[in-house]
């Protein structure tokens, strides 16, 4: 389906839409099974409201340095906004727009009683230090502190942010309104407010779904041969939870470079090289290889779990692995999504596949309110309890629509965010 000039906002560059215009096609594609709500849709293909914000900071050298931020909430029909923030150096608003919208349907199919919420700074983190970042974060904070708040809009980490970021932000919003207030981001280190699992939950979160997606299709998990692409957060774990649990993971990429071992890698020991050599790049006990290489691998198992428009038209006839489990947002396109229908590769998209952090963002922001907490056990117990439901309901709706995992999520979700702006009216 092709998008026309109009379908876009006055600021997005139609030639160049990038995250934003998959995002469009990704909701065109579920308007007819939306039923009376699809005269709704429209509310979908335009964000709530979008800052955009400016951060001077002085850098360590005396000189001013400007970055730009930006907050968006794509949608807030079924609670306060919900999502990330990213530091990233090709950040942009189209960019954050996709994330929130994404965040919107994900917290939707999850059934979490969120709205979709996403920030970023575009910005390279490896040439600041960590004094500059903390300047950036707080500056940031405080500029989208008109909008953010524990009942408005909850920022959590996403890539190149953490627990400390997340400690700033909490630390510059309370003195902003003069309280503490730890529900006003998740994520947290555990001394203030944060939720045991919360750090793993994205990577278990993947693994868990896997394992369902492998169960449907008949394929065992020890011995299974997976290729993870991106090595951070949520990479690495479900690379060592599926290490731990028998499969053989044979390449690892990241933005450093491509590993790869046919008798698989070790992940502890490339966990250690990782923390000390910031990549996988010269990993000893592996071979360097390049990327058609690493999408072509004979995998069972593909893991994207970095960042988007990775599978494309340009490398997915290389792929052969028979489940691919989106850890990533946006990490395929509508085009290569239905190559991969064609070719019959089983795919859980990000919208399920991913929402193991955002889940333990919500137990984080209800443990916070009721200032009673649970054990690690209780949460991941629960976290696979919800993914697991979360996963077969809407595979029983793609069957009964003979539909993708993805477009049956949309329909899940947009449902649910659609009767939700029913049920309140326009106002005025
Ligand atoms: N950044 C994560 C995501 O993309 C987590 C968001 C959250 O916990 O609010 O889902």
């Amino acid at each position: 389906m092709s998008l026309q000039k109009h379908d876009f906002p006055s600021w997005i560059q139609p030639d160049n839409p990038g995250p934003w215009g998959i995002f469009l096609q990704q909701i065109d594609r579920v308007a007819p099974y939306l039923g009376s709500l699809s005269r709704w849709i429209e509310t979908l293909k335009r964000p709530k409201r979008a800052l955009i914000v400016d951060i001077p900071i002085e850098l360590d050298n005396g000189t001013i340095a400007h970055f730009e931020g930006y907050r968006v909430q794509h949608n807030l029909s079924l609670g306060p906004g919900k999502g990330g923030v990213r530091f990233h150096q090709d950040v942009c608003l189209s960019e954050v727009m996709a994330l929130a919208g994404w965040m919107s349907i994900k917290n939707a199919a999850i059934n979490l009683p969120y709205g979709g919420a996403k920030g970023g700074i575009r910005i390279d983190v490896s040439k600041y230090s960590r004094k500059e970042l903390e300047k950036v974060t707080r500056r940031y904070t405080s500029e989208i502190g008109l909008i953010i708040g524990p009942q408005k809009d909850i920022p959590a980490p996403d890539v190149n942010t953490n627990p400390q970021v997340m400690a700033w932000m909490m630390d510059t919003y309370s003195q902003n309104i003069g309280t503490t207030a730890t529900g006003v981001v998740t994520g947290k280190p555990i001394a203030l407010g944060g939720s045991l699992g919360r750090v793993e939950a994205t990577g278990r979160g993947v693994f868990v779904v896997a394992c369902e997606a492998a169960r449907d299709k008949g394929l065992s998990i020890p011995g299974a041969r997976v290729a993870v692409q991106g090595f951070g957060n949520v990479g690495g774990t479900a690379a060592r939870l599926f290490a731990e649990a028998g499969a053989l993971v044979v390449a690892v990429a990241d933005h450093t470079g491509i590993i790869f071992n046919a008798n698989g890698l070790n992940i502890p020991a490339l966990t250690d090289y990782v923390a000390e050599h910031k990549g996988v790049k010269g990993f000893p006990e592996a071979e360097a290889i390049e990327a058609d290489k690493f999408w072509g691998a004979e995998v069972d198992i593909l893991i994207p779990a970095a960042l988007e428009q990775q599978i494309t038209l340009e490398n997915v006839d290389l792929i052969k692995a028979k489940i691919i489990v989106e850890g990533a947002n946006g990490p395929t396109t509508p085009q290569a999504d239905d190559v991969l229908s064609q070719k019959g590769v089983y795919l859980v998209p990000d919208v399920i596949a991913n929402a193991g952090g955002v889940t333990v963002s919500y137990f984080e922001w209800v443990q916070d309110f009721s200032s009673f907490f649970w054990t690690e056990d209780e949460i991941n117990q629960r976290l696979e309890r919800i993914m697991r439901q979360a996963y077969r309901s809407i595979s029983e709706v793609a069957q009964q629509h003979g539909v993708s995992l993805r477009t049956a999520a949309y329909i899940v979700a947009c449902s649910r965010i659609l009767q939700a702006r029913d049920l309140r009216g326009l106002y005025p």
